[in-house]
């Protein structure tokens, strides 16, 4: 059986803790290796190593660090195919997505090829007589990220690349269900010239996550997850005096108009609501049709394409629209929610339940759901499913729908389909999401914007990448300088005004 390990120190390491999690197959159900998961001791001793390691690294001057990341934007490229292999084949997404995680995780370490820019900081000559003022971005020192499983590369680039190119040493805690893509990019950090130490892939669950958050080094923790974890390592890190950002759950609502060009909307329900099945915290959960006959129009052209969705393992290319979902556990949870709908009266109008694959019997293969006459009050309408499962609520005016996705606790994404500008940007304005779409399903900030939502989506300040990703991995100083000029003022004891 595969052993996988950690990455300490510029190597590839086995765990000696003596705890090992299963990593599945999720295409066959079957385990295809076993991950280390760390112990305190092997986390607190890696943060050492780190920290020490993060001395010349943070004083490395940040041109040089940028040219690591240029180079690592090559390595990535050239071992595109490579990685996206290891991805799907553990987390299940078919390979042209798992291609998409790379890349959308690439284009933050390319926005970070410009890290010398934003970490210039400010001078102000002459603030007072013979006094300059400036003001430092320096590295917070030792940073940490936890990442979840569902995008295994681009989540761990988004939390590596802007704490490193900052001057951070940098402990990644990646998801102990897909594993070995955040090992491969560390390998090729190293390739690209990054020193040995200065970046640490800790693998392990709760207890190498509360080492973490317990570990008096390090100094500012990225999580990204689901909301009660999100929670919880915000509370725990905060108490410890950490600098803490940590983006959760999601229930991301599209909102259609009767004005809506039903055809796009459709189309852009069924990539949003079942591509990668589901398992996107960008996702579009819940379809608000806007007046019955909007509703009725769009549930008639939704359930053909729903119908026609192919659903099988990433070997089978481009032939699938999505995989499996991750783990069994998360397969059962999906089938226990779909059955709620049922039961407390939402219309199952295509029954996914009874699907299964020939040849992949054992693998975790959830058929797709679409739900009609979804109420408010319903847990799959509450409860983030993330599983190939769209909600369908109906509203009856524009007002209505607006206060249905405002109410929802998550706020991460949101869209609205309209040919109508007023109403577009009346949306934009009001509704209290993190990242809005218009007819645009899924909106994904790019690289040099920042992302991240609102509500119980998001516990702490600043987004993830963009600017907001270098504030938050650096720490600002502000120096109050005057050299002797033969200005003689005695003792002051007083606060003054420097003019
Ligand atoms: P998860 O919360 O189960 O795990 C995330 C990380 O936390 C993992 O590294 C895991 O090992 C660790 N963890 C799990 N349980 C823990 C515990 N009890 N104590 C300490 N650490 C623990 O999330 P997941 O299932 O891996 O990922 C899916 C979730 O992530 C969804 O809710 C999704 O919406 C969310 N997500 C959010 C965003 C965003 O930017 N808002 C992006 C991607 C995913």
């Amino acid at each position: 059986m595969k052993q996988i390990g950690h990455w300490i120190n510029g190597a590839l390491v086995a765990g000696n803790s003596g705890r090992t999690a299963d990593v599945f197959n999720p295409a066959t159900g079957e385990v295809q290796a076993k991950v280390a998961l760390a112990s305190k001791a092997e986390l607190d001793a890696a943060v050492a190593d780190a920290a020490e390691a993060q001395i010349k690294w943070g004083a490395t001057n940040p041109q040089r660090r940028a040219r690591v990341m240029m180079e690592l934007v090559r390595l990535i490229n050239r071992d595109m195919d490579k990685l996206a292999e290891a991805l799907s084949s553990e987390h299940g997404k078919t390979f042209p997505d798992a291609k998409g995680d790379i890349q959308r995780g690439l284009e933050v370490i390319e926005f970070c090829i410009g890290a010398p820019h934003l970490l210039k900081g400010e001078f102000t000559d002459s603030a007072g007589p013979g006094i300059d003022m400036y003001s430092l971005r320096q590295p917070v020192g030792v940073a940490a990220g936890i990442t979840p499983f569902n995008f295994p590369a681009m989540i761990p680039l988004w939390k590596m690349g802007p704490a490193l190119a900052a001057g951070n040493a940098f402990i990644l805690k990646p998801s102990e269900r897909d594993p070995s893509v955040p090992l491969m990019l560390a390998a090729l950090c190293k390739e690209a010239g990054l020193p040995d130490g200065v970046l640490q892939v800790i693998n392990g669950d709760k207890e190498a996550v509360d080492a973490i958050l317990d570990n008096d080094t390090i100094q500012a923790i990225g999580f990204v997850g689901s909301t009660p974890i999100a929670q919880y390592i915000y509370g725990r890190g905060c108490a410890n005096g950490k600098r803490v950002q940590c983006f959760g759950g999601a229930k991301n609502h599209m909102i259609i108009m009767p004005d809506a060009d039903m055809d796009l909307a459709a189309d852009a329900l069924v990539g949003a609501g079942y591509g990668a099945a589901g398992e996107r915290c960008m996702a579009i959960s819940v379809a608000v049709p806007v007046g019955d006959k909007t509703a009725d129009a769009l549930i008639e052209r939704l359930i053909p394409r729903i119908e026609k969705l192919k659903v099988g393992p990433w070997t089978a290319g481009n032939d699938v629209d999505y995989g499996p979902v991750v783990t069994a556990a998360a397969k059962a949870n999906i089938l226990r929610l779909v059955q709620t709908g049922v039961d407390q009266g939402a219309k199952l109008v295509v029954d996914g339940r009874d699907f299964s694959l020939q040849g992949y019997e054992d693998g975790f293969f959830v058929g797709p759901h679409l739900f009609d006459n979804v109420t408010p009050d319903m847990d799959i309408y509450k409860h983030e499913i993330f599983g190939p499962v769209l909600s369908t609520v109906r509203t009856q005016s524009y007002e209505e729908a607006l206060k249905l996705a405002m109410d929802h606790e998550y706020g991460n994404g949101t869209a609205i389909f309209t040919r109508d500008g007023d109403t577009a940007r009346d949306f934009a304005n009001r509704i209290n999401v993190g990242m809005i779409g218009i007819n645009v399903p899924i909106p994904v900030p790019l690289a040099y914007h920042t992302f991240g939502g609102w509500k119980k989506s998001v516990f702490g300040d600043l987004n993830q990448h963009g600017p907001d990703a270098f504030r938050f991995y650096t720490r600002t100083k502000t120096v109050t300088a005057r050299w002797p000029s033969g200005i003689k003022e005695g003792s002051a004891f007083n606060f003054k005004a420097m003019d």
